[in-house]
């Protein structure tokens, strides 16, 4: 967490689709917490797929810069990603994770449901490793006499899982039950893995403050087995890039819906708060999409930039509007639209 500052400048990046209709709630629901944090100003910022349309680049220089030397910290919408190759296109946020080094990717996930629902033991931490594994990129496509090959090249480094292992470590000492599960396939990529793992295990060997972790691990197969039998076994999950992916995901099905799953991605300076769902083209321009994830991804932002009042009192108000079930979208089984769900939680902050 950062000082305390007398005003903050956070940087908007609607991107596509939803991301353009969940932004504004919530810039609405940070505006709303008033005196709880800094008078706060925002900067609107382009990027993503119609943003690479129209000026031919996905991530502009001028976004990077003013998120690097104007913002204390970012809201992210979500980009479309064309399923076939669009050549000169790349994810922008993929890109942004890197030039601002923001190496974790953080998502709790939590269950606000009616008692005796399925939902309701869950309450956990994916903590997904954001700069290497599979992400690095490096594939080829190689074709031979003999037929057609494609690689992929997948990068561990233990300076790397040293830094996301403990950021994992200090986010399970922060919670009741302070555990906190490995995920990893190292009995198939004993090499790759295998790294990933004894890394972390070696942690608290030399920074005795998180001996009051306690550590366990899993295979990521099982542990994704785990999570739909008994989630409840789970505290804060460290994976690398990949299963970490799959896993946020996965979670976030348990708790009903994309719509309510927020994240940050966070590095030592800076954060930069994201929904866990992408653009749905498929709802975009109806006025349907759960504002929800976003304005959580607020609230996230402003926990890890230092400013747990102002998170709590958002957070609070979501959590009242999800427990009372009357104004939520069809994503939740209700009527209501993004604007109507975003009036309800500001009126509660
Ligand atoms: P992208 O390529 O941008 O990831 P996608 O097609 O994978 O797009 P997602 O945004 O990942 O779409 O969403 C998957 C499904 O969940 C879609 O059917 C979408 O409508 C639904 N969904 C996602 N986010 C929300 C939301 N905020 N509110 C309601 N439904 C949502
Ligand atoms: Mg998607």
């Amino acid at each position: 967490s950062t000082a305390i500052k007398k005003s903050l400048r956070i940087g908007l990046i609607p991107g596509d689709g939803i991301g353009r209709e969940v932004l504004p709630a919530a810039q609405d629901a940070i505006l709303a917490v008033g005196s709880s944090i800094p008078k706060t100003e925002f900067i609107s910022l382009d990027a993503g797929f119609e943003c690479f349309t129209k000026h031919g680049e996905a991530l502009p220089q001028e976004t990077v810069q003013a998120l690097k030397n104007e913002c204390d910290g970012a809201l992210f919408g979500a980009v479309s990603s064309p399923t076939r190759k669009v050549t000169g296109y790349s994810s922008p946020i993929v890109a942004l994770r890197k030039q601002l080094d923001l190496y974790a990717n953080i998502r709790p996930v939590v269950a606000i449901a009616s008692p005796g629902e399925r939902g309701s033991k869950v309450d956990l931490i994916v903590v997904r490793e954001n700069t290497e594994c599979l992400y690095v990129k490096q594939e080829q496509l190689i074709t031979t006499s003999e037929g057609v090959k494609a690689t992929a090249t997948r990068v561990i480094t233990k300076e790397a899982s040293r830094r996301i292992g403990k950021m994992a470590f200090e986010l399970a000492l922060g919670r009741p039950r302070k555990h906190l599960t490995i995920i990893h396939k190292s009995n198939v990529l004993s090499v790759t893995d295998g790294l990933f793992r004894e890394t972390i295990r070696g942690i608290p060997l030399s920074d005795k403050q998180y001996t009051e972790v306690t550590v366990a691990e899993q295979i990521v197969d099982s542990a994704v087995y785990r999570l739909f039998r008994e989630p409840e076994i789970y505290d804060v999950l460290v994976a690398p890039n990949l299963y970490g992916d799959i896993l946020s995901d996965a979670a976030a099905a348990l708790v009903g819906s994309l719509g309510i799953v927020p994240s940050v991605n966070a590095g030592d300076k800076f954060v930069m708060g994201e929904p866990v769902h992408g653009s749905a083209p498929d709802i975009a321009g109806q006025k349907k999409a759960n504002p929800l994830a976003a304005i959580r991804s607020a609230a996230l932002m402003l926990r890890y930039m230092g400013y747990p009042d102002g998170a709590d009192r958002i957070d609070n108000a979501v959590n009242e509007v999800l427990r009372r079930g009357e104004i939520l979208t069809p994503d939740l089984g209700g009527t209501s639209t993004t604007e109507e769900v975003t009036n309800e939680v500001v009126k509660r902050i």
